[in-house]
């Protein structure tokens, strides 16, 4: 009886031991080994330990103990299976004691219990915490054979138990430690300033950046509700006070903009709020938030506010001078149009009657003279239209539309007959169909028209003219080719003829303005298209246009 008596005092002085340190110590080590230490000595074991689950769900490192000499602690494992009186204790829950593991027939145990001469063994299981597998075993091992009491095993699950309960203090301790960390460095980063404001009183707890944002130096930090809105302005007070009524009856959530005035600055500096209400548990409702200092981002708001107003006056005076300017132009194209118009005609007109009524009156070059002021007149109408088209296609309004080629080369072709390019002067070979294209009719028409022509007048003289259209897919949009094997163009000519006036040739050999391809050019890019010629003087020439597909790949229709 005597003996029960002093073990149970043994037991219970060691778990009161414990227990304190357990409170105290924030040493996961420490505070095994000394648990090893009181339960060997309480039980009156050679050894014990704590042996701890690993990662991987099965295996045990010896996380500390007693009696061991070196090469166990922090070093042995053993396997959490079937056969392992480990692992049925982890897998069942229940202690597993085995007085003789000599005559243990369940298990089978690591060598080095075996080279320590270990007899007996007692396991229970230290649990985890909420949703989480558990931490180990407390394991007291005996050289002597030895049967563990009801007592003993009951003594060794408390321990056990205040073991789990030690663990997970400390687990949710170094959890918080690292929030508070994370917590601390995320404030610092948006350099922003934190708070608690008890509700009932009103009054706040606040960090140092909260201080500074506010401009407060009092130490005594006696820092309340009604003395910060006493330091707002006074039009954004009201605002305040409802965002904080609201959080405290309604959403539970605070956020707002206001100003302050601080005695250090000329001009109020703008602060954002965020809080959320904390009302449960045990402690008096509180609001618990942080404060950021946003003048920067308020006043870069307002200048950007300012300059877009700026950017759209400024918008709307060019469009303006712009529609003047084009409508000066406008005036001018007609003025050109008309009144240089009409004293060419009149030219023409009186040089003509000069050879018809008096022509015999002129004398050969007399009339000779004549006919060279009919035909200058006549290129210089030419010109004024080439010109006028031309002012034209850089300024008319663009229709962008479901567009089939097809129709535009039609025109080109009745033309080309017009012109006087008959089926006897110029074979055209036109595929059959075209992609549809997006595009303005009338511009397409213009471009295509003026390509067309220039394909059949710009013929080699010892060879009938071949022009083809034709046109090819390049992803979403479509290549239009107008190819002929005419004259052909260097190659170090070809980017400047589209300009206005540069023409490769004089006026006898190929008469024209030098303005069409000038009108391709700009017609085709006011349509958001490109163009470009490819071939070589002397074998042809491969205009083509670009513009986008009125498909896209998947055949589906844009409009
Ligand atoms: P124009 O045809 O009135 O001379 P364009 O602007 O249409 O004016 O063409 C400019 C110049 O580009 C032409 O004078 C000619 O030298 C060259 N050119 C245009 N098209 C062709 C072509 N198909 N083959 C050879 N040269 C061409």
């Amino acid at each position: 009886m005597d003996q029960d008596h002093s073990r149970q005092l043994r037991q219970q002085t060691a778990l009161a031991q414990f227990g304190e340190l357990a409170l105290h110590s924030d040493d996961l080590d420490e505070i095994l080994t000394e648990a090893c230490r009181l339960v060997g000595e309480a039980l009156g074991t050679d050894f014990a330990k704590v042996v701890e689950l690993q990662p991987d769900g099965n295996t045990l490192l010896v996380r500390a103990g007693v009696g061991w000499t070196e090469g166990v602690v922090g070093v042995a494992t053993i396997q959490a299976t079937d056969d392992t009186s480990e692992g049925y204790a982890l897998k069942t829950g229940e202690p597993m004691i085995s007085p003789d593991i000599d005559e243990e027939t369940r298990f089978r145990y690591p060598d080095f219990l075996i080279t320590y001469g270990v007899k007996a063994v007692a396991n229970v299981i230290i649990i985890g915490g909420t949703d989480r597998p558990p931490f180990g075993i407390l394991q007291v091992d005996s050289r002597v054979r030895r049967e563990f009491s009801e007592e003993d095993v009951a003594f060794l699950r408390t321990y056990a138990n205040l073991i789990a309960a030690t663990v997970e203090r400390l687990s949710v301790l170094n959890e918080t430690r690292d929030a508070s960390t994370r917590l601390r460095l995320a404030l610092e980063a948006g350099d922003l300033g934190s708070f608690e404001m008890d509700v009932a009183s009103g009054h706040i707890t606040s960090s140092d950046r909260y201080d500074s944002i506010f401009g407060i130096v009092s130490v005594e930090k006696s820092w309340t509700w009604n003395a910060l809105l006493e330091q707002v302005v006074p039009e954004d007070r009201a605002g305040i006070a409802d965002a904080m009524r609201s959080a405290l009856a309604e959403s539970g959530e605070l956020r707002v903009e206001f100003r302050i005035e601080r005695a250090e600055d000329s001009a109020p500096r703008w602060i954002e709020l965020r809080g959320r209400l904390d009302d449960q548990g045990d402690s008096p409702p509180r609001i618990v938030g942080i404060a950021a200092d946003i003048t920067d981002r308020k006043l870069a708001e307002q200048a950007l506010v300012m300059s877009n107003g700026t950017l759209e006056a400024q918008v709307s005076e060019r469009t303006n001078s712009l529609a003047e300017s084009n409508a000066q132009l406008d005036a001018f194209a007609y003025t050109v149009s008309h009144d240089l118009r009409a004293p060419l005609r009149a030219m023409e007109g009186f040089a003509r009657i000069l050879q018809e009524d008096h022509g015999a009156g002129l004398g050969e070059e007399g009339y000779h003279y004549a006919s060279r002021i009919v035909g200058a007149a006549k290129r210089m109408e030419g010109l004024i239209d080439d010109l006028l088209a031309f002012s034209r296609v850089q300024r008319a309004d663009v229709t962008m539309k479901w567009t089939d080629p097809a129709r535009a080369i039609r025109n080109a072709i009745t033309e080309l007959r017009s012109a006087g390019f008959d089926e006897s002067a110029v074979t055209l070979k036109v595929t059959p169909s075209f992609p549809p294209i997006k595009a303005d009719g009338m511009i397409l028409a213009q471009v295509i028209g003026n390509l067309v022509l220039n394909a059949a007048k710009f013929k080699a003289p010892d060879r009938s003219a071949h022009v083809t259209i034709r046109a090819e897919r390049c992803a979403e949009r479509v290549r239009i080719w107008v190819e002929d094997n005419g004259i052909g163009i260097a190659p170090e000519h070809q980017a400047r003829i589209f300009n206005v006036f540069e023409r490769l040739h004089g006026q006898e050999t190929y008469p024209g303005t030098g303005v069409g391809l000038a009108i391709v050019k700009a017609g085709v890019e006011r349509m958001g298209g490109t163009c470009g010629v490819e071939g070589d003087l002397g074998v042809g020439s491969r205009f083509w246009i670009e513009l986008d597909a009125a498909e896209n790949s998947a055949g589906e229709g844009v409009s």
